[in-house]
């Protein structure tokens, strides 16, 4: 008989590790507590509007396409990608917005409008960006982060002075117009840091932002989820859904007994996608890795308040994605991380995904998200939601010229209590950890447990990190290490 895996969750992770486990001969068991999988990357349905719930940004395609290589497939076996041209459009202020362009030239064409000379400027720092990412994302980004010296070496070495660096000190060191520092500040909001407490070394982002582009799976992020789904299926994996975990019991430094709310599971390993601290809270208090008060001093992502907005008109002003940084950054972000509290005047995201896809919304309709990102744990009512969505609908309204509140047909809201009730999120959060230095590799929480042999850990707490394709990655490294560690001929035998 195989060894028997159970796999806690149905995100990208939970996935990711199930697909590895099942082709290296386990017999995998995935449980998810809601009645969709896909975890963060849920989907809504609702009068002919497709939304996501979670995830809209697909950065970093090569992560995609090795996951999918590594079991002799292509991502277009499973969906269809597009790149967006331009990628995003970001409003500065009333009616003043650019967009970001696809193509390098034109890019550069937008960085001399706003600061002549600057091409060169953007063309070193891109390719030390590029650099960082092969180091970080192709090599670092695997790295089981059990030891600080994974992480030492000799590139690692050489490129020390852009850890002790910030990011947003690198970028402020070579651009000074407010449009561009902020284009180039943007993509580490993703790690769910503020740029000045995240390493120059995460100017990645910006290699994935600028130069490897802002692609679509058609139908949505929710293709990527099926596609997955799918793959896992084919390799044999069973995939229950509405079945939470209640309680790991263990026994012989082991989890023995898994406890669910449709009886028991008796595997060789489990490996838990849910949130760390919720896995950690199924534990004996004795079994688990870290205390309470070890995860009231992490500083979590953000939380985001969410509007899924189904409209009878189409819109004229907005791209696939555009961003509103029409306010002071730093006075939302001091409400995120300093002084946690509902932001004055946030900064905020719109999705419209039917700019590009008919399929999302009804013919002449658009399907429309707005995301604003707040501190994880604060209150969170009817009246609040309502005030910010009214808020919110006025300034885009400001900003664009453009009238919605009247065409509004369907409306639904998305926030902290949602998260911790949907995915027992820490204090609501929705991105799980910022990737601060002292948050990053080897200083994450762990993916094994250190009392308990047979227990792993997966997803956006643990390493490398936040994000689709990290989550991706961990599900990878977390596998990897079961597979070193249970030698499964033993179990043939
Ligand atoms: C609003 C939002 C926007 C985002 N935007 C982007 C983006 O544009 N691009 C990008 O790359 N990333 C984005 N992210 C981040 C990305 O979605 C996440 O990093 C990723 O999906 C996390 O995957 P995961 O497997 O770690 O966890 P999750 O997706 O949270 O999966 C954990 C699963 O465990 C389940 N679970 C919890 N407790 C139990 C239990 N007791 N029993 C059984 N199951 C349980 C949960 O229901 C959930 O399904 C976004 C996230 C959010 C919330």
């Amino acid at each position: 008989m195989p060894p028997e895996a159970l796999v806690i969750g149905s995100g990208f992770s939970s996935l990711s590790s199930a697909c590895y486990l099942a082709k290296a001969g386990f017999s995998v068991t995935m449980l998810e507590k809601n009645h969709q999988p896909g975890g963060r990357a849920r989907q809504l349905r609702d009068q002919g509007f497709t939304f996501d719930i979670g995830p809209t940004w697909y950065w970093m395609p090569d992560v995609f396409e090795n996951f999918f290589a590594d079991f002799g497939h292509r991502v277009s076996d499973f969906y269809q990608l597009s790149r967006l041209d331009p990628s995003y459009r970001i409003y500065f202020d009333q009616y003043k917005y650019e967009d970001i362009p696809a193509s390098k030239e034109e890019l550069y064409r937008l960085f001399e409008k706003y600061q002549p000379g600057s091409t060169s400027l953007l063309k070193s720092f891109l390719k030390q960006a590029g650099m960082t990412y092969n180091l970080a994302v192709k090599e670092m980004a695997f790295k089981p982060g059990y030891s600080l010296f994974e992480f030492v070496t000799p590139q690692t070495m050489t490129n020390a002075h852009l850890f002790v660096q910030s990011l947003r000190r690198l970028v402020r060191s070579k651009f000074k117009h407010p449009y561009l520092i902020s284009l180039l500040e943007f993509p580490v909001l993703f790690l769910g840091a503020k740029p000045g407490d995240t390493p120059a070394f995460y100017s990645f982002m910006n290699h994935a932002d600028l130069e490897m582009g802002t692609w679509y799976p058609d139908g949505g992020m929710y293709s990527v989820v099926e596609g997955m789904l799918k793959l896992a299926s084919d390799l044999g994996v069973t995939i229950h859904t509405d079945i939470a975990v209640g309680g790991l019991e263990v026994s012989d430094a082991n989890v023995r007994n898994v406890i669910t709310s449709s009886g028991n599971y008796a595997p060789d390993v489990v490996v838990s996608g849910a949130d760390y601290q919720h896995t950690e809270s199924l534990l004996p208090i004795e079994y688990r890795n870290y205390s309470e008060k070890y995860w009231s001093k992490r500083t979590f992502a953000p939380s985001a308040l969410l509007f899924f907005i189904g409209l009878n008109k189409k819109l004229t002003t907005v791209l696939h994605h555009t961003l509103f940084f029409d306010s002071s950054f730093d006075n939302h972000a001091e409400a995120i991380y300093d002084h946690p509290s509902w932001p004055e005047q946030p900064l905020f995201y719109i999705n419209v995904p039917s700019v590009t896809d008919p399929t999302v919304a009804p013919i002449g309709n658009e399907c429309m998200t707005i995301l604003i990102p707040i501190a994880p744990g604060i209150e969170d009512t009817a009246e609040i939601r309502e005030k910010y969505f009214l808020d919110t609908i006025r300034r885009f309204e400001y900003l664009t010229g453009e009238k919605i509140i009247e065409h509004i047909v369907i409306k639904h809201s998305y926030c902290v209590n949602d998260f911790t009730k949907d995915y027992n999120a820490y204090k609501g959060n929705a991105y799980g950890l910022a990737n601060t230095l002292f948050q990053t590799g080897y200083f994450r929480p762990g993916i094994r447990n250190k009392k308990v042999k047979n227990l792993f850990y997966t997803g956006q707490l643990t390493v490398p990190g936040g994000g689709v394709p990290p989550a991706i990655i961990s599900g990878k490294i977390v596998a990897g290490e079961i597979i070193k560690k249970i030698n499964i001929d033993e179990y043939a035998a």
